[in-house]
C-alpha cells in the first residue's frame, strides 16, 4: 500500500478492499495499465459524487418546502452546476488525494534520510493515538480554523478579494453556489490546506475526507431556505442564516463577517460572528454581469479582471499614502 506512507489509521482496510475490488473490475474490462491509479481516481471521484447526491437529496426539498425567497425569472444554474462536477470528477481527486499523498511521501522520505518523525497529531499527544475518531474530528477543526483565516484574508487584500468575489457575486443563492469559485481560488485554498494538513499529519486518505466534509456543511449553509439550526446549532455549525449574512449585498469586500467554513467556533472566537441578521438579498454590488450570470469561462475571465482592476486600485492608494 504505497498510497498509505504516512499512517495506516482505521478505516484503512475498507478502502483498500473498496480500490481493490474496482482494480478487478477495471481488469475485467481490460483496463489493466494504471489499474490502480484509475481505481483510486474512480474511488475518490465517486466519493465527491456520492457527497453531492447527499446535498442534492437534503437540500433540494427543503428549498422547495421551506424557501427564504423566490426568484422570477431564475439565473440558469449550468455554471454552478459544472462547478460542483468539474471540481468532484477532476479537482478533488487530483489535488485533495493525489497531490497530497505525493507530498506528504516526499516529506515522509526527507524525514526518514534526517532520522527524524513526520510533524503528527499523534506524534505530539501520543495519548490521541487510540482514539481515532478524535483524532479526525481535530483535523477536521484545525483545518477549519486554517480556512477561516484564508477567508478572512481573501476579504481584506484587493487582489484576492478580486477572485473570491466571482463566489459573492452570486445574486441567487442556493446550494449549489456552495462552489462557485474563481480557479485562482480554489489553487490557494487547497494549497492553503495542504500545507496545514502536511504540517499536522492528516494521513492521505483522511484528508479528502475532510474536505467532503467541508463541502457537506457548505453546500446546506448555501441553502435558500428559512430553516434554522437553532442557537445550539448556529453556535457550532455555519447554519444557511449565518452564511447568508456573509454574502449579503452590504456585507461584500472589507466590511463582512462569518467567514467560517464549517464551524461557527472561529467567528466567535475572534469576534467576527453576527447571528442576529434578516438578510435575503445576496451579491457584490461592484461584480460585472458576466460574473453574476455569465457562463463558466465567462466569470473566470471577469474574476481575473477584478483581481487586476482592484490591485491596481491598492498599489494607487499605496502609492498616495506615500506621498501624502
Ligand atoms: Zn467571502
Ligand atoms: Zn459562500
Amino acid at each position: 500500500m504505497s498510497w498509505i506512507a504516512h499512517a495506516t489509521p482505521t478505516g484503512t482496510v475498507t478502502i483498500d478492499w473498496i480500490v481493490t475490488s474496482i482494480q478487478s473490475f477495471l481488469s475485467s474490462l481490460g483496463v489493466s495499465q494504471h489499474g490502480h491509479t484509475v481505481a483510486l481516481w474512480l474511488f475518490f471521484a465517486g466519493c465527491g459524487v456520492l457527497q453531492l447526491c447527499l446535498s442534492f437529496l437534503v437540500c433540494t426539498p427543503i428549498e422547495r418546502y421551506w424557501p427564504l425567497t423566490s426568484w422570477s425569472p431564475r439565473n440558469p444554474i449550468a455554471a454552478d452546476v459544472a462547478y460542483a462536477f468539474f471540481v468532484r470528477l477532476v479537482l478533488f481527486p487530483l489535488v485533495a488525494f493525489f497531490e497530497y499523498s505525493w507530498l506528504q511521501q516526499q516529506l515522509d522520505r526527507f524525514f526518514l534520510a534526517h532520522s527524524i518523525s513526520p510533524p503528527s497529531l499523534t506524534v505530539l499527544v501520543p495519548a490521541l493515538a487510540s482514539w481515532p475518531l478524535l483524532v479526525f474530528f481535530l483535523y477536521f477543526a484545525i483545518l477549519d480554523l486554517s480556512d477561516y483565516w484564508r477567508h478572512r484574508l481573501s476579504h481584506r487584500y484587493g487582489w484576492w478579494y478580486g477572485v473570491h468575489s466571482v463566489h459573492h457575486a452570486e445574486d441567487q443563492m442556493t446550494f449549489w453556489s456552495d462552489e462557485r469559485s474563481h480557479v485562482l481560488e480554489d489553487t490557494i485554498t487547497y494549497l492553503w490546506l495542504i500545507v496545514v494538513g502536511l504540517l499536522i499529519g492528516v494521513p492521505a486518505f483522511q484528508f479528502p475526507f475532510v474536505i467532503l466534509g467541508f463541502r457537506l456543511v457548505g453546500s446546506m449553509a448555501h441553502s435558500n431556505t428559512r430553516i434554522s439550526y437553532g442557537w445550539l446549532g448556529d453556535h457550532i455549525f455555519i447554519s444557511p442564516r449565518f452564511h447568508r449574512t456573509h454574502h449579503a449585498l452590504k456585507a461584500a469586500g472589507r466590511r463582512s463577517c462569518n467567514f467560517g467554513t464549517a464551524l461557527s467556533w472561529w467567528d466567535i472566537l475572534f469576534r467576527t460572528a453576527k447571528f442576529h441578521d434578516s438578510t435575503v438579498e445576496t451579491g457584490d454590488a461592484g461584480a460585472e454581469p458576466a460574473m453574476v450570470t455569465g457562463s463558466w469561462g465567462e466569470q473566470q475571465a471577469a474574476g481575473f479582471r477584478r483581481m487586476v482592476r482592484l490591485a491596481r486600485r491598492a498599489r494607487k492608494a499605496d502609492a498616495a499614502k506615500v506621498t501624502s
